[in-house]
């Protein structure tokens, strides 16, 4: 009994390895604003048949987002990344700068092979919020005009514009800093960054064109589709046009694995569907759509996870080893155990700003505090600079 454990653990250990020696490709299709359950309904109704191929050869999991926005900036920052939102400063569509130089999966794959032994390449639906425009200082008079302007047309927008710009002030002039978008920095390492492609068949086509240019190449290819985020933001989530634009999602998806399978590559190119954020239930809106899934043909996928573990999965099947990358990954990959991640029905209430605790006097810890409990026995001269700097953080940290 215990011998036919192990002989499986160990079968399933090779197995693993052979696997992801013959890995040579890997494919993300980004469905973006794909809601889980109005999918599964779909797939349960049969259709979304490319989707439910795909599947059938690997997986289909829930992922659960429970760090930064159910929003797309943050959304395909965290997926390419593997990082929380506090590690790449993208928290959502308002809040944000450019992803942390070498940080995306994309500059880790060009510095792990070489930039000459792999193309990587992003192919986008959407522009601004999958964008890679620089940071812009513009004189405050100008940025005051531009606002008022927007609000004429779109006040969302320029609401969303107030938010993100920083005003600040250089030799007594007032000027408005527009951060530079997430992309801004891994666009340079990449072989091709395009983004703004609006409809999927126009992505579709260009990635398509992408995969037959580079089909002698090892690759890693992002393609992003996003009818349906938009289908679900005009009509809600529970209109017919969101259905069609998910059924048009999977057609060209199947058309991609069509194409690698005309090309001979099938056997070797992982592809996983992937989504940033769902959609609220029977609504025009995100603003917490915690629930979405992973389709992939990768048979070593045991697991629900987060949408953090998305990036590190591919890392690891690329052949990287994942202890070696620094900052640590959030993520783990999706073929190792990891504790359950899962997203809570409501939204978490944002975080009470911590009282201010300089005024607090230290009586303020309680009797059984440990931070008072070490103040108490220990000699303070003792203490070493980084010892006397972990306690004042442990007091702080109690008093909050
Ligand atoms: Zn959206």
């Amino acid at each position: 009994m215990l011998r036919t454990f192990l002989l499986n653990i160990l079968a399933a250990a090779l197995l693993g390895t052979s696997l992801s020696a013959d890995v040579r490709n890997v494919i993300v299709i980004g469905w973006d604003g794909a809601q889980r359950n109005h999918v599964k309904e779909m797939i349960a109704r049969n259709e979304l048949p490319s989707l439910i191929a795909l599947c059938k050869e690997g997986r289909l999991i829930d992922i659960d987002v429970t760090d930064g926005a159910t929003d797309t900036k943050a959304g395909w920052t965290q997926i390419l990344t593997g990082y929380s939102c506090s590690i790449t400063g993208v928290y959502n569509n308002t809040r944000y700068q450019p992803i942390p130089e070498g940080y995306s999966v994309f500059e880790r794959l060009e510095s792990h092979f070489g930039p000459d032994k792999i193309d990587t390449v992003a192919v986008i639906g959407k522009k601004n919020h999958v964008g890679n425009a620089a940071p812009k200082k513009i004189p405050y008079t100008r940025f005051e005009k531009q606002l008022e302007q927007k609000k004429k047309g779109n006040p969302a927008a320029a609401a969303a514009l107030a938010r993100t710009a920083r005003i600040f002030e250089e030799n007594g002039e007032k000027f408005a800093l527009i951060p530079g978008e997430p992309w801004y920095s891994a666009s340079r390492k990449m072989d091709l960054f395009v983004n703004g492609l609006s409809e999927n068949e126009k992505v579709a086509e260009r990635a398509l064109e992408e995969i037959e240019k580079r089909k002698d190449r090892r690759f890693f290819l992002f393609i992003h589709f996003a009818q349906p985020d938009h289908a679900g933001h005009q009509y809600g989530e529970n209109s017919q046009e969101y259905t069609k634009a998910l059924r048009d999602d999977d057609l060209w998806t199947g058309r991609i694995v069509a194409k690698l399978k005309e090309l001979g590559l099938y056997e070797k190119t992982l592809v996983y569907v992937v989504v940033d954020h769902g959609f609220d239930e029977g609504q025009k809106s995100h603003s917490y759509a915690p629930y979405v899934f992973l389709g992939t043909n990768d048979p070593a996928i045991n697991r629900d996870g987060d949408r953090a573990d998305i990036a590190p999965t591919i890392l690891k099947r690329f052949g990287m080893d994942l202890s070696k990358i620094s900052p640590l990954l959030t993520g783990v990959p999706l073929d190792e155990p990891a504790p359950r991640k899962i997203a809570p029905a409501e939204k978490p209430a944002a975080k009470a700003r911590s009282k201010k605790t300089k005024d607090q006097p230290l009586s303020s810890l309680g009797k059984n505090s440990p931070a008072l409990e070490k103040l108490r026995t220990l000699d303070v001269n003792d203490l070493t600079p980084i010892e006397a700097v972990n306690l004042l953080k442990e007091i702080k940290k109690e008093m909050e």
